[in-house]
């Protein structure tokens, strides 16, 4: 996208001038904080912990309510059973949780302002 015009800013005149160019204006832009590969390492961390997290959650609360006791326990103590499987995918929903979260920080998006004229691009405040 370049403007048409000579005259600074006239297409987006409540943005701020490139210094570069000193023509341009300064539009802002939403990039990927990484570079790509690592935003793909980070969805591929970020998605299935969401899943898992979902999964467990739902196994939490079944096993709460003590129905998930004879699909996960064999055992006749229902109760021991629903808390053990209970207590497990707390943890393991802990461990997708703090994973998911590394992989949300690496798909983190930043907000810079592009120049329209040159391309360049700096850091939004
Ligand atoms: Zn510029």
């Amino acid at each position: 996208m370049y403007s048409l015009t000579n005259e600074p800013n006239a297409i987006y005149p409540n943005y701020p001038i490139c210094k570069i160019c000193d023509r341009g204006a300064m539009t802002q832009k939403k990039v990927w904080r990484m570079s790509t590969p690592v935003v793909v390492i980070g969805f591929l961390l970020l998605i299935p912990s969401v899943l898992v997290m979902i999964f467990c959650a739902a196994a939490v609360l079944m096993s709460v309510a003590g129905i998930g006791a004879g699909a996960f326990s064999d055992s006749g103590n229902a109760t021991a059973g629903s808390a053990f499987v209970g207590w497990f995918f707390f943890f393991v929903g802990i461990g997708a949780f703090i994973s998911g979260i590394f992989g949300w920080l690496l798909v983190m998006k930043k907000s810079v302002l592009q120049c329209q004229q040159c391309g360049a691009t700096i850091t939004a405040s």
